[in-house]
């Protein structure tokens, strides 16, 4: 999953660049308002995390400019403590959910995946295929039950993949959540990291749809795996 961090102030934008990586997300990080609408302009996010008080543009215009081209990523903004009229109109103006300065970061986190829980139109907090289980939270994968060790890389492309059953995601779409801006892309790694969860999870998990991509194929009930 790939997310948009907007923040001017370096010493929590560093904090939450190195927990959201952590996580095995892939992000972006701007620290003006006019930066965060030229990115968002250019990839596609999974998520924006918002301060709203940015230099240049405010996070407010950004938001209101971003729901105005009807760009539906789920948007969580942060506010100070005393910022309730701003916290007020940052829902209004189509912001998902708010944390309120300083925020705890596993609060962060767990905003952070409901929101992206809610973006591919699911409430339950697990997600199965057949005889694989996995757990967003904790990042647990389990195969009939046994624990399957998967690498923060492997567990990125294939997290978009079984969020929605049925969606082709293309090799460029696959490589923008494994990777933010300033890091190197191996040609071949989405294959490399396809390969490696089809070994551990099985064959018929991720199917490839020759010059399109990839996906986890929609189980009718009963489907044996
Ligand atoms: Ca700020």
């Amino acid at each position: 999953m790939r997310i948009l961090l907007a923040e001017d102030d370096v010493m929590i934008g560093e904090v939450v660049l190195d927990t959201l990586r952590a996580e095995g997300y892939a992000v972006d990080w701007v620290k003006d308002g006019a930066m965060a609408e030229t990115a968002l302009a250019t990839a596609d996010y999974d998520l924006l995390l918002l301060d709203l008080g940015l230099p240049r543009k405010q996070g407010l215009e950004v938001l209101r400019g971003l729901r105005a081209r009807k760009q539906r990523l789920p948007v969580l903004i942060a506010t100070a403590r005393d910022a309730v009229a701003e916290r007020i109109a940052g829902l209004d103006a189509g912001a998902d959910d708010y944390l309120v300065k300083p925020y705890d970061l596993d609060e962060l986190l767990a905003r952070v995946r409901a929101l992206l829980r809610r973006a591919a139109g699911r409430a339950e907090p697990v997600y199965e295929w057949g005889q694989v289980r996995i757990t967003p939270a904790t990042r647990e994968v389990t195969l009939a039950g046994q624990p399957v060790p998967l690498s923060a890389r492997e567990w990125a492309v294939l997290e978009p993949l079984l969020a929605r059953p049925g969606r082709v995601l293309s090799r460029a779409q696959l490589e923008e959540k494994l990777y933010a801006w300033r890091d190197d892309v191996n040609s071949n790694a989405v294959e490399v990291y396809i390969h490696g969860v089809r070994k551990k999870l099985g064959a018929g998990l991720i199917q490839n749809q020759r010059g399109l991509g990839y996906l986890v194929p929609v189980q009718e009930p009963g489907d044996v795996c």
